[in-house]
């Protein structure tokens, strides 16, 4: 092994993920995870520095086994917070670009430092080498925020303006919660927003789910929400279309 090959602390992989990115794709769960968000099913992710030790090229040596698949897809790495290992994820993704695969990554964007030249060198570098990113709005208020993940939304908002300024492909996503942001007027600040995300190319507006309680409970861990019903499918469906029609409205009256 090549001494200077940085380790990736790996959660798990998905062989033939559908859902994170376009096509087929290669789907790197990375380990640990600075957000507290209440209605998250992975809770096991959130510990940093444990889980499998990975070189990048173990993980491209996996997904050139099955390349044919991918033709349509890629690699995307989540998490956890895949950018908490961000010089790992953009060696990763280096060495993925120079063979012509797809790269995404799918962030909280919480990581993100606007006043620190180092940090925002390390999210040029990745930038360099990612063909897309799928960016979580978790809730556009930043009290609202800091109830539900634990954290205010400020670098969140920073870093979606910062992958505007670079014309980076973006997808953005939303968890509807009842009780928490099945509100329309949240929904619409977050259309407000990506009125200003010209580099947006996709919404993805997600129901809640109960499908991590069970996961709480074999980690010994309270499940911060018991007793909230899993979310419809077509009240995400409509807060999909309140989110759109409220981007619509601001790119037509941007002064309103
Ligand atoms: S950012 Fe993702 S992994 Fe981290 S707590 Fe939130 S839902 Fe869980």
């Amino acid at each position: 092994m090549d001494q200077k090959e940085r380790i990736g602390h790996v959660h798990s992989i998905e062989s033939f993920g559908t859902v994170d990115g376009p096509g087929v794709r290669f789907v790197v769960f990375l380990q640990g995870c600075p957000l507290r968000c209440k209605y998250c099913h992975n809770p096991d992710t959130w510990k940093p520095g444990i889980g499998t030790e990975m070189t990048a090229d173990q993980i491209l040596e996996q997904f050139f086994r099955n390349e044919p698949f991918y033709h349509n897809g890629g690699i995307t790495v989540t998490g956890g917070e895949p950018l908490l290992q961000i010089d790992f994820v953009t060696e990763l993704f280096t060495k993925a670009k120079a063979r012509g695969v797809h790269t995404c990554v799918d962030t909280s964007g919480i990581t993100f430092r606007n006043d620190d030249p180092d940090q925002l060198a390390r999210f040029d570098a990745l930038c360099a080498v990612t063909d897309l990113v799928l960016l979580d709005i978790k809730h556009p208020d930043p009290e609202a925020h800091k109830e539900l993940t634990g954290h205010s939304n400020e670098n969140i908002l920073e870093f979606a303006h910062y992958l505007a300024a670079r014309h980076k492909d973006t997808w953005i996503r939303h968890v509807v919660v009842p009780g928490i942001t099945d509100n329309e007027e949240e929904w619409k600040k977050i259309g407000e927003l990506m009125a200003h995300l010209p580099n947006v190319k996709a919404l993805e507006v997600l129901p809640y789910h109960t499908m991590g309680i069970k996961k709480y409970e074999t980690l010994g861990m309270d499940y911060p929400l018991k007793g909230v019903p899993a979310l419809k499918a077509e009240v995400a469906k409509h807060a999909r279309e309140v989110i759109l029609i409220a981007r619509r409205k601001a790119l037509e009256h941007p002064g309103n």
